[in-house]
């Protein structure tokens, strides 16, 4: 479906559905980032544009995708394509240490970069605490500097663009669902080589799971909580939101920061980066670890390679906890199914009446 940036305006910016991915930044001089908020400053007035098509949150016919990066249709619609669901974690202590969890995202990041299969990788930087900023790292001292979650919703796929206009490929990309979707959108697209981007550069694609972002406001938040005190890492568990600083653990209620989730994340179908190489996300309990989902050929290359050379090790992933890992993926997809029966005509998701009844086990959501 095409639409211009009027259309991009209406339907996306302006109701607050913006997932703050960042790739069309740098496609349209109109197009500015003010505190991870996307505004277009000036309508330029084509009636099509690039920058709805790349968008992750215009309509997207979600089978059409699913065939367009695996070749076929999903057999696990809550889940997606998977080939397997691992526990992971990077092996080296400093990586390790570096990661948001076991590691695993940098430790595959830096063993591309260190082996020349990607020479640049778009990444997230900022201290913790702090509102981050898209990267773009390359050599694996570079990629380990950006370890860690940043909670806000970053525009790093501006780093795309940077990659692009120095020569910089192939590249792997880390990203949110919304930000691999953009990417897997970009691949895609006829015509965008006009343009310094083309999506055929990426190597690879590697998703976060990510079930909301915060609005940059929650750092004026954490401030005032931590005072002068150095913030070291923060975290989420399911019921916290966990500050280490310099002068001990400071913990809140989960609740409290609910306010400041972005609106577009309320109607986030995709909470496991379904249409990513590998997915990686936390195990819900032992922080040493990552729950790591193999979905593509590629993504199965990349972990191999990376096993065989004692980068990363892994376990089974414990069948207790499956359904733990599914229903919440599927409470996600149903209530944005939800909300996006009431927006309606403006709604970004395609999906087959037969695609909703494999989720819901009825005909509407
Ligand atoms: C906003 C957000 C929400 C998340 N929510 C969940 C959740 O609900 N459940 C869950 O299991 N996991 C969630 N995660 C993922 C989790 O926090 C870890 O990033 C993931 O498990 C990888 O861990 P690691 O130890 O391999 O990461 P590391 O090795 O530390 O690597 C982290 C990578 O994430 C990138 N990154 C950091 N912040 C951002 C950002 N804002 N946007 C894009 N890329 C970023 C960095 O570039 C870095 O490469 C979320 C992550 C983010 C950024």
């Amino acid at each position: 479906m095409s639409g211009g940036p009027d259309d991009l305006a209406r339907k996306v910016l302006q109701p607050g559905q913006c997932a703050g991915c960042g790739l069309c930044l740098d496609l349209c001089p109109y197009l500015q980032v003010v505190e991870e908020k996307v505004v277009m400053i000036h309508p330029c007035g084509l009636k099509e544009g690039d920058c709805y098509r790349v968008c992750p949150r215009t309509p997207t016919d979600w089978e059409d995708m699913d065939r367009s990066v695996f070749g076929a249709a999903r057999a696990d619609h809550v889940l997606g394509h998977h080939r397997e669901i691992l526990f992971a974690r990077a092996t080296a202590p400093e990586i390790a240490a570096a990661g948001q969890y076991g590691g695993v995202v940098s430790a595959l990041i830096a063993f591309a970069l260190g082996r020349g299969e990607v020479r640049g990788a778009v990444l997230t930087a900022g201290a913790p605490g702090e509102m981050p900023r898209p990267a773009l790292a390359e050599n694996p001292e570079e990629a380990l500097a950006c370890a860690g979650s940043k909670y806000s919703a970053a525009p790093s796929l501006r780093a795309l663009h940077e990659a692009a206009r120095r020569g910089l490929e192939p590249v792997a990309v880390v990203g949110r669902p919304c930000q691999v979707l953009a990417v897997r959108k970009l691949q895609r697209a006829r015509g965008l080589e006009a343009h310094h981007l083309a999506g055929r550069k990426v190597a690879w694609v590697t998703g976060l799971f990510c079930f909301w972002a915060l609005d940059p406001a929650f750092y004026a938040f954490l401030r005032a909580k931590t005072g002068d005190a150095r913030i070291l890492r923060v975290d989420f568990s399911p019921d916290s939101l966990l500050v280490h600083t310099d002068r001990g653990l400071l913990s809140e209620p989960v609740d409290k920061v609910r306010g400041f989730v972005r609106p577009a994340c309320r109607e986030c179908f995709d909470p496991t980066s379904e249409f990513a190489d590998v997915a990686v996300g936390s195990t819900e309990y032992d922080e040493a670890w990552n729950t790591l989902v193999v979905r593509s050929e590629r993504g199965e290359a990349l972990l191999r390679a990376a096993r065989e050379a004692g980068v990363i090790e892994v376990k089974p992933y414990p069948p207790e906890r499956l359904p733990l890992l599914r229903t919440a993926v599927l409470n996600k997809k149903l209530r944005t199914l939800e909300a996006q029966a009431a927006r309606g005509e403006s709604s970004h998701l395609q999906l087959s009446e037969g695609y909703r009844r494999a989720l819901t086990g009825r005909d509407q959501p």
